[in-house]
């Protein structure tokens, strides 16, 4: 008889757990996953589809005011919240339904429930009792991180809460400066929500290449958002018109709903991971080595609870690369290089490689390719929509080390940018690439003038 009850117990039912999980039962071991919440995880409940569909409802407002241009009439448009709402939970049941299906098709248990590490071969679940298993995999991903003891911090939302309010705001605050600030703070602006983003830095997208960060602020600003920076909700206020939010620059600003978005931390608590000498990061994420193994022999984790690059695919790949090395017999790192990212902000963000700042601190001599136009879309509608396109080459080696675009399409553009990148693509090589015509991508492959940055001896 086996001297455990599983030879795998996933918790966490997300994107990295259920790959694990899946992948692992696919190979004969005995699998069992905790969920606590509904399966699918913060992508598919919580984070990247409703977000996405709340992008995609939004951007309706900006297509019918484009649409005027190009000789449209559109009368007595209105957007009915509830019913958007009832659509997206039902696309999002049905999607938390075919993760559930997977699971069970590849034989993998499901334990509905909070799980608990009791030692290193126990794991209790609530209302399920204890199991004991040979090697455990945490994959519970993170939460939305809250300032507790701000005054009045108990009247703000967090993105959690954003998808599911039983109305649609006249006026909303977003505090925070990452990318769920900004989609957030463009969703509610395009929904005709009168919108404010405060962020308590110099500008949003810290991590971003600064010439991104200054063209999305401007932006944003264009398309209505009012964004504050350098400024921070230090209380909150209920009164009978509403919340005020007491802003540091000594502003105050009322609205129906205050969301904050101030970053996110690995969701550990009540885990028990202290039972087992799990050892964690500085930030109190779960530490883990290039094949997502904890200090603990049989423990291993992945995705956000890991906090290495917090987006779904990272953690799916993460899950895999466990699953294959634990139970496929071959040993396999995932490669956080060149991981590509968008930002759905309006208008949305694509971005591969490293920035500006990083490629000079770290090879030195870089170039820069860089260009500012108005989308051939917009070319006579009105407004002054700018995109932003923008390369950073190795001078030494030619090899493209960095792509950003700010612009419509830019997240469907730096996919396919991020393969010849990941393979090490030099700039005459990008270059040989003929241009796909009209298009905003085109602009991509025919830059070919470097550009002198304001402040280093040339007028850009
Ligand atoms: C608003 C928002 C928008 C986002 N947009 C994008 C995007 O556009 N693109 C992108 O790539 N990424 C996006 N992300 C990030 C992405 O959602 C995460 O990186 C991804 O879901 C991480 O997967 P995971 O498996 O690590 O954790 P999760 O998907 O969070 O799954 C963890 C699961 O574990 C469960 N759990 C936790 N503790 C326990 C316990 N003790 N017992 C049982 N179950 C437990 C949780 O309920 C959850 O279901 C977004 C996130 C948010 C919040």
């Amino acid at each position: 008889m086996a001297q455990y009850e599983y030879d795998l117990f996933v918790i966490g039912a997300g994107s990295g757990g259920v790959r694990a999980a899946r992948l692992a039962a696919m190979s004969g071991a005995r699998v069992a996953i905790a969920e606590e919440d509904r399966v699918g995880g913060t992508c598919v409940i919580r984070g990247c589809i409703p977000k996405k569909f709340m992008v995609y409802a939004s951007e309706f407002s900006h297509h019918f005011k484009t649409s005027k241009g190009y000789g449209w009439t559109i009368e007595g448009a209105s957007f009915n919240w509830p019913a958007f709402l009832t659509e997206k939970d039902t696309e999002i049941a049905r999607l938390s339904g075919i993760y559930v299906r997977n699971l069970q098709n590849a034989g993998a248990e499901l334990v509905h429930g909070k799980a608990r590490v009791v030692d290193a071969h126990t794991v209790e679940v609530a209302g399920h009792g204890t199991h004991t298993t040979d090697k455990i995999l945490i994959a519970t991903g993170g939460r939305p991180w809250m300032p507790a003891d701000l005054p009045g911090i108990e009247h703000a939302i967090t993105s959690n809460e954003a998808f599911h309010l039983a109305e649609l705001p006249k006026r909303i605050v977003i505090a925070g400066g990452g990318y769920i600030a900004v989609e957030f703070a463009g969703i509610f602006n395009g929904l005709g929500v009168d919108t404010t983003l405060i962020h308590r830095g110099p500008n949003l997208l810290r991590g971003f290449d600064d010439d991104v960060r200054s063209h999305l602020a401007e932006e944003l600003e264009k398309r209505g958002i009012k964004v504050v920076l350098a400024s921070q909700i230090t209380a909150i206020e209920k009164t009978g018109g509403g919340l005020i939010s007491k802003f540091s620059n000594g502003h105050d600003c009322e609205s129906d709903v205050v969301m904050f978005c101030l970053g996110r931390e690995a969701y550990v608590e009540g885990l028990g991971l202290e039972n087992a000498g799990v050892k964690l990061t500085e930030k109190g994420a779960v530490a883990v080595d290039d094949y997502s193994r904890t200090n603990v022999e049989n423990i291993w984790a992945v995705g956000d609870v890991t906090d290495r690059i917090n987006l779904t695919p990272v953690a799916i790949r993460e899950g895999q690369a466990f699953a294959e090395t634990v139970f496929y017999d071959k040993p396999t790192k995932f490669d956080h290089e060149m991981v590509a990212s968008a930002v759905f902000s309006q208008p949305p963000i694509g971005s591969v490689g490293l920035t500006e700042g990083d490629a000079r601190k770290q090879y030195g001599k870089v170039d820069i390719y860089l260009a500012r136009l108005k989308p051939m879309k917009y070319a006579f509608t009105g407004g002054d929509e700018r995109a932003l396109l923008k390369l950073v080459v190795d001078s030494a080696t030619e090899r493209v080390l960095g792509c950003h675009v700010v612009g419509p399409d830019a997240p469907e553009m730096i996919q396919m940018a991020a393969i010849g990148m990941k393979m090490g693509v030099t700039k005459t090589q990008w270059d040989a690439t003929c241009a796909v015509h009209p298009t905003l991508a085109e602009e991509l492959v025919t830059m070919r003038e470097k550009h002198v940055p304001m402040g280093l001896g040339q007028v850009a």
